[in-house]
């Protein structure tokens, strides 16, 4: 008999935390894995946590199926790729229409979008549904949700998700974003921004370190302190716990004897790359992707470090004050595009992105969580704007802040510190806010070599320089004059 509310499949860390935060708040979830042997773990879990009552072990999956009511809401959180594909072809025989599948994983949005398309026709709704906040903070104690995909199915399961997000201030951070691959989208700009964050983070704690001579434990305090301040975030908060923890065998802070190499799983690139084909310029993005790059490629740079000698870092004249606003004002620059990001692909995409819900799920659960995220939403909701870096509240801040990213920036050039995002974020907001750039010099290299023509005001497009011909490129359609 179907008595389950929801059903989840894939019981790794994700999906088992998720089925028992389900549970939790009084919802039936009935559970699967391929290998028996993680429902086996799940179970006893459960009982051990006396969830129990609240979830139907399945071994077989037209079982599993079965024991879901209709219209089905179905969670897979299994491995991303390949084995999301595998896991709709299996469910599909035992699925009817009006019946849903909610993929938690991972995916690429362009993957989401083309499932959404396959299952569209056959009138299986498809939720491709993006989950951040980890396994047992996020998944297991409630995540940010952001959900796209089949509005219709999405009523279906909106109860259950909504109740198993986090919550702020009593709003619940889950909600449906758009149609096809929008809440993997908004997710993946989601992951990209993080990675902007750990890394302009990571820039001010390098100038701590090596130019104020500050010890791991004197930086974790000040961003105790910061934490208390306009950069309150949980990155911030977890930053100073991971400069205050000592090596229980050495006693040394655990920083210092961790290797300087930056993983990666890709989400980041994703969105460096999406940034770039939509021609929206990400280029705190892209510098905290290239950063972990260059990071990982430590047997090099130990080689260049004894062709160039040690960087000279003198004593920097930075104030922790400086440190503070700057990073604030690369956030704002480093958020103002990625929002460009999201918003320039709900234009391209017909999925009527809502900034502000955006900024408001992101609140709590998820990894960029902040106060200043309550400052976007806020702001966001007051009209539309198409770039962050000019909306009212926050300009009045950029305008106290910059300066100290400059002064920072600047030092950091004299005083050989690699400051990959924050210059990046910089030289973006003085491209930004220059009414008058050098591309029309740019213009006219093309129009010499490529006869690509260029603009002049009051005498319209497409027009041609005399360039001398003994320079130009032969290959190119010959020059025209005006
Ligand atoms: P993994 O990504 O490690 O995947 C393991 C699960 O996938 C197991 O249940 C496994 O089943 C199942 N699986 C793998 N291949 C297949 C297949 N061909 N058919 C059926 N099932 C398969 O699990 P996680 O819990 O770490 O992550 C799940 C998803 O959530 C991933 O997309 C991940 O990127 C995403 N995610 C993870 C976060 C994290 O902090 N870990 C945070 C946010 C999202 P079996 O037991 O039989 O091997």
């Amino acid at each position: 008999m179907a008595t389950a509310d929801i059903g989840l499949i894939g019981l790794a860390v994700m999906g088992s935390n998720l089925a028992l935060n389900i549970a939790e708040k009084g919802y039936t979830v009935a559970v699967h894995n391929r290998s028996p042997g993680r429902i086996d773990e799940f179970v006893s879990e459960a009982k051990a946590q006396g969830l129990d009552g609240n979830t139907i072990p399945k071994y077989d999956l037209a079982d599993f199926v079965q024991s879901v009511k209709a219209p089905r809401s179905i969670i897979i959180m299994v491995k991303a790729g390949k084995p999301v594909d595998d896991m709709i072809e299996q469910l599909l025989p035992h699925l009817e229409p009006g019946d849903a599948i909610i993929e938690c994983g991972n995916s690429l949005y362009t993957d989401t979008q083309r499932r959404f398309d396959y299952l569209k026709p056959k009138n299986i709704g498809y939720l491709g549904v993006g989950v951040s906040g980890g396994e047992e903070e996020g998944a297991r104690h409630g995540p940010s949700i952001m959900v796209g995909g089949s509005k219709e199915q999405w009523h279906n399961a909106e109860a259950v998700l909504t109740a198993i997000a986090a919550q702020f201030n009593g709003e619940s951070c889950c909600a449906y974003l758009g149609e096809g691959g929008a809440g993997h989208f908004v997710k993946m700009i989601h992951n990209g921004i993080e990675y902007g964050d750990m890394q302009m983070i990571a820039e001010v704690y390098g100038v701590m370190r090596d130019g104020l001579g500050m010890t791991a434990s004197e930086c974790g305090d000040v961003f105790k302190k910061w934490n208390e301040g306009p950069l309150n975030s949980y990155l911030i908060e977890i930053t100073g716990h991971v400069l205050h923890a000592v090596d229980a065998d050495t006693k040394k802070p655990l920083v210092d004897l961790i290797l300087d190499k930056a993983g990666q799983k890709g989400t980041g690139v994703w969105s460096a790359i999406v940034a770039q084909q939509m021609g929206v310029p990400a280029t705190a993005i892209e510098g905290a992707v290239a950063a972990r790059s260059i990071s990982s490629r430590k047997a090099e740079r130990v080689a260049a470090e004894g062709i160039y000698g040690r960087p000279n870092r003198v004593r920097s004249d930075v104030t922790l004050d400086d440190l503070e606003k700057a990073l604030l004002a690369g956030k704002i620059v480093s958020y103002a595009q990625g929002f460009a990001v999201i918003a320039k692909a709900s234009e391209e995409f017909g999925w009527s992105l809502p900034l502000a819900t955006i900024a408001k799920i992101w609140r709590a659960g998820c990894i960029i969580r902040s106060r200043f995220l309550d400052q976007m939403a806020s702001a966001y909701s007051k009209g539309d704007a198409s770039n962050l870096l000019i909306v009212p509240d926050f300009v009045a801040i950029m305008k106290d802040a910059h300066p100290s990213l400059r002064k920072v920036v600047a030092g950091a050039a004299m005083g050989e510190f690699p400051m990959v995002c924050l210059s990046a974020a910089l030289s973006y907001f003085d491209s930004y806010r220059q009414a008058q750039g050098t591309a029309n010099l740019i213009q006219g290299q093309r129009d010499f070599f490529g006869a690509h023509g260029f603009e002049i005001e009051g005498r319209g497009g497409d027009l041609h320089g005399t360039w001398p011909s003994t320079l130009q490129n032969k290959a190119a359609a010959p020059v025209v004059e005006e």
